[in-house]
């Protein structure tokens, strides 16, 4: 049997890559304007890392991570998200011991096990900024600004932004006990994961997406209700950044995330056109994480962005990407004189920073020229022993037909031709 890519992977071919790289370019661009600046962190990581940074009571550290021993015995994993790597990072190289704040961004491949369905992988890819080393609204507002500003300008229309402040360990001991009292009369009826939930880490029973937990915890006491001085103020400012950026915000207190070190704030962006799973981004700010990992205690906000997810947004609202592509030329060559001639003036003309493709099984003149229609090329370069002898090239228009002679030692100047 022929070997297969594993389940939950994809090979995106080139007719699909043009709009990644498309995508990857705004996505650096936008990020360059803003100050944020590349990070890259390995594949894989200590498992202990996404136990503690991630949280042991999510499904991520549950039921999807790809574990390994190492041959030590050392168990490793695939990242699942970016954040935990990104934190470790920033604690393992010292950065806070440099001029904070640091605004750093990653985009690549993380991996989840999670049940193969639509728009799922088991390798999905990510773009995520993260803040850290300050705690100033302006900074959350700015990543929301920048999640926000990518989205519309990549086309996405109908775009929500909800918003919720998580608080901080103060207030939400204060929520903590509410919720716990409101729910503790129907825990039987909460869903098995909630009921584990209930004892560890109330606040996330009003994310689970089971239909029944949503009913029980219709009118749960909302965190927002019980932020301490501190977070209500945190809260307000961030929300009169965003006004005044001009983004709508939707103030959601079922948003509380899926993951343990969140505070304060957090927020989703909704995309309509793909279905129930329209989140496009998800975020929020994460105080607690580098302590969590070993750390000195240091601020931080972010958000990840599922590529897929995006890809599917865009396809949902038909939206079409103005993928570049430059005028190519394709450089037709007939002989072996003529072709170790072209050859030559291939390399130069590529140098010079024009796209020549160049025939590479020996074709006839005539499938060479259907060649360079279906390559939309601008120009196809015929050089044959006849030209080679005469010191020209013929330089044909491939929308109008028209051809003209070109003397070889000028066509570098000649270049780009119209
Ligand atoms: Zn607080
Ligand atoms: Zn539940």
């Amino acid at each position: 049997m022929s070997i297969q890519r594993p389940q939950g992977t994809q090979d995106f071919l080139p007719q699909q890559t043009a709009a990644w790289q498309y995508i990857e370019e705004q996505i650096r661009a936008l990020c360059r304007r803003c100050g944020y600046e590349e990070i890259r962190t390995p594949i894989f990581e200590a498992t202990e890392l996404f136990q503690r940074g991630v949280g042991e009571t999510t499904d991520i550290v549950n039921k999807e991570m790809f574990t390994f021993e190492d041959k030590g015995g050392r168990s490793l994993t695939l990242r699942p998200e970016g954040t935990a790597s990104v934190a470790r990072a920033y604690a393992e190289n010292k950065l806070y011991g440099q001029t904070p704040p640091w605004k750093l961004y990653y985009l690549g491949p993380m991996f989840r096990h999670e049940k193969p369905q639509a728009g799922r992988f088991h390798q999905f890819h990510q773009f995520g900024l993260e803040v850290l080393g300050t705690d100033d609204p302006l900074a959350d507002a700015e990543a929301v600004w920048l999640a926000w500003t990518l989205c519309a300008k990549l086309g996405l229309s109908g775009l929500e932004l909800r918003l919720n402040s998580v608080g901080c360990p103060v207030c939400r001991e204060k929520h903590r006990a509410a919720l716990t009292e409101f729910l503790a009369p129907q825990a039987a009826e909460l869903c098995a994961d909630c009921r584990v939930r209930l004892d560890k880490n109330p606040l996330r029973v009003l994310d689970c997406k089971n239909e029944a937990c949503r009913r029980l915890t219709l009118g749960a006491p909302a965190l927002t209700g019980y932020l301490c001085p501190e977070c209500r103020e945190h809260f307000a400012e961030t929300r009169a950044y965003l006004a005044e950026l001009e983004i709508p915000c939707q103030l959601d207190d079922r948003l509380v995330r899926g993951l343990d070190y969140y505070r304060k704030t957090a927020f989703e962006i909704l995309a309509p056109g793909i279905g129930a799973q329209n989140a496009v981004c998800g975020g929020g700010r994460y105080d607690g994480l580098v302590q969590e990992i070993g750390g000195p205690p240091s601020p931080g906000i972010g958000f990840a962005m599922g590529l897929e997810r995006l890809l599917g947004a865009l396809a949902g609202q038909n939206v079409t990407l103005p993928l570049p592509a430059p005028p190519s030329h394709v450089l037709i060559a007939l002989g072996p004189a003529a072709r170790l001639r072209g050859a030559r003036l291939a390399a130069e003309l590529r140098s010079a920073g024009h796209v020549i493709l160049m025939d590479l099984q020996g074709r006839s003149l005539k499938s060479q020229l259907k060649f360079a229609d279906r390559k939309q090329a601008a120009f196809a370069l015929i050089l044959g022993e006849d030209e080679l002898a005469q010191g020209i090239i013929l330089a044909r228009d491939m929308r109008t037909g028209e051809q003209r002679a070109i003397p070889l030692a000028d066509l570098g100047c000649r270049m780009p031709l119209t």
